[in-house]
């Protein structure tokens, strides 16, 4: 997969639009296009990550920064009290159809045993 063939990669750098909700220097988070609950975002890092087999400890900062945005945005769109998921789909059985490391995070109403 090149980078710059890669879906996300292009969202982060704007090339495809999305309704971004947040932004750093090293990650962006975005409103999933087809939301399996009423949140529904997609965080990922900047940089090109194929998915959590490619996350190292050389990642442990940008790994820890994103859960804490994460946090953040389960505050800002209302979920902190209600509860929510934060999912990796990894790999062909893992469910993963975009090859660039990213997290769900799903909230907004009871979440099914299996989701995302
Ligand atoms: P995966 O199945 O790889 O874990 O999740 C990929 C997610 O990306 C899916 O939930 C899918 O709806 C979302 N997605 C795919 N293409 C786009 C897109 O062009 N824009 C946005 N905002 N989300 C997308
Ligand atoms: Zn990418």
């Amino acid at each position: 997969m090149q980078v710059e063939d890669c879906l996300f990669c292009k969202i982060a750098r704007r090339d495809i639009p999305s309704e971004i909700a947040y932004e750093d220097d090293e990650m962006i988070a975005f409103k999933d296009i087809q939301p399996l609950a009423p949140v529904h975002l997609v965080i990922i890092p900047k940089i090109h990550l194929g998915s959590l087999n490619d996350v190292t400890s050389a990642h442990e900062l940008l790994i820890g920064h994103i859960f804490g945005v994460i946090r953040r945005l389960a505050e800002e769109f209302g979920v902190v009290e209600s509860g929510y998921r934060v999912v990796t789909n990894t790999g062909t059985d893992g469910g993963q159809v975009v090859g660039h490391l990213h997290f769900h995070l799903l909230g907004g109403q009871a979440l099914n045993a299996k989701i995302g």
